[in-house]
């Protein structure tokens, strides 16, 4: 292994966090195909997409490192949200966490004089950048947009930005 048991526990445990991300954004998706915002559900569906490659990127570079890849149980996510204020809210407050996490793994590679994970970790520092930037613009968006008949009119716009994305 080239990398130390506690640097492979705290990747794996990045993993949990990447896989239960996804699992929070399919949730936040079908909430809102069942508040029939369809292209909200698209950007989300997208974002869970994402955080399973997120996930996958992890696991192979433990695999690249010698270090065994060890699948955790992921917590149900809570789906209790009552507007689509509410879930985007909770996905910049969930973006801001992993960005925290990311950070952690950070020091802990600067710590360790571990600078192989350490130069690996910048696509991810990058990475929370844009998640953060992105899921604030949506969250934004959608606080200007009070009423149902305002959010039906913003699909539109996240529709340009689901298609920007992919
Ligand atoms: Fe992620």
């Amino acid at each position: 292994m080239m990398i130390s048991k506690k640097m492979a526990k705290a990747i794996n445990e990045q993993i949990a966090a990447e896989l239960e991300s996804e699992y929070i954004y399919m949730a936040m998706a079908y909430k809102f195909e069942d508040m029939n915002l369809p292209i909200f559900a698209k950007w989300f569906y997208k974002q869970a997409e994402e955080e399973h490659a997120h996930a996958t990127k992890f696991a192979k570079y433990l695999v690249d490192q010698q270090a065994s890849v060890e699948l955790k149980a992921i917590p149900a996510p809570k789906a209790t949200w009552k507007s689509a204020l509410e879930i985007c809210n909770g996905a910049v407050e969930h973006e801001k966490y992993i960005t925290k996490r990311i950070n952690d793994l950070v020091a802990m590679a600067i710590a360790e004089k571990d600078y192989a994970t350490h130069s690996f970790l910048h696509w991810y520092v990058d990475e929370q950048v844009e998640e953060v930037a992105t899921t604030t613009e949506l969250m934004q968006m959608v606080k200007l947009a009070e009423k149902p008949g305002q959010l039906l009119q913003l699909e539109g716009r996240v529709y340009r930005m689901v298609e920007e994305r992919s």
